[in-house]
């Protein structure tokens, strides 16, 4: 998914920690090797109109987007992929990329994928990395242990003789165990033109790049709702989607 990732444990002694190392990054491998859409190989890359059988890992992911989608009202969508490829190959958006974009064209059904319109594309960049942390903090087997993956952090129990991990988010030092943070923004990456900043995010419902300087944090369960839910603020810049989100959860 084009990110480093770095992984923070504790463990008894070297051996189990790297023991613990390896577990976690053999499990993020496996992710990335689904989920990315960089991957022309990919599971995700492998989605078209023909229902195709999809691991257990994607249609958890599929399934979660969709809800956020529905929360949001579009404002998150990962069918977005026609859009993101333009945008990172051209710079520019099409009206007939954008009519590829609608989370309800995504069918996900008995452990099946496929899309209503050739041409759609799922692009997972905004809740791919969430996941993946989430995946390799369970896989590393050590109680504390604590996992970034660019902006999307996850930590378990917190180190020996801690009341959790420091992590800054947001200009603020949080101290979490079992949480996840994950920050949405434009310092890393954006792109200028005539003295304007466009974002790698996109408005779906507009089809075109966010110009509003904005960064989101959101701390969550875990790195899956984090991560979804800090881009989902960070296009709609709404807070009352987390109210729609938890009413649907419920
Ligand atoms: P980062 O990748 O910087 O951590 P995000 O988690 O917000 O930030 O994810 C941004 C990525 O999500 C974009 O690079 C793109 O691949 C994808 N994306 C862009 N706009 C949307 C959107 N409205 N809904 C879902 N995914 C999006
Ligand atoms: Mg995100």
């Amino acid at each position: 998914m084009g990110t480093l990732v770095g992984v923070t444990l504790y463990a008894r002694n070297a051996a189990e920690a790297r023991a613990a190392f390896e577990r976690a990054f053999a499990r993020i491998a496996y992710i990335d090797a689904l989920l990315s859409d960089y991957r022309a190989d990919s599971e995700v890359s492998r989605l078209s109109t023909t229902p195709i059988t999809i691991s257990r890992e994607l249609e958890t992911v599929l399934r979660f987007a969709r809800r956020v989608s529905e929360a949001s009202q579009g404002a998150f969508d990962v069918t977005v992929g026609p859009l993101t490829r333009l945008w990172r190959e051209k710079r520019a958006f099409t009206d007939d990329a954008k009519a590829l974009v609608n989370w309800r064209d995504l069918h996900v059904e008995n452990g099946k994928a496929w899309f209503a319109k050739p041409g759609m594309r799922v692009d997972l960049g905004a809740i791919g990395k969430g996941f993946a942390a989430d995946e390799a903090a369970r896989a590393a087997g050590v109680a504390s242990v604590l996992i970034a993956a660019s902006g999307d952090i996850v930590c378990r129990e917190a180190p020996p003789g801690e009341k959790g991990w420091r992590v800054e988010a947001a200009g603020k030092v949080l101290t979490l165990r079992h949480a996840a943070v994950s920050t949405s923004g434009d310092s890393r990456q954006f792109f200028e033109r005539d003295g304007k900043r466009y974002s790698h995010i996109i408005d779906p419902r507009v089809g075109a790049a966010m110009t509003t300087e904005l960064e989101v944090s959101v701390v969550a369960r875990n790195g899956l709702t984090a991560d979804a839910l800090a881009t989902t603020l960070r296009v709609s810049g709404d807070a009352s989607v987390l109210k729609r989100f938890a009413a649907r959860r419920a």
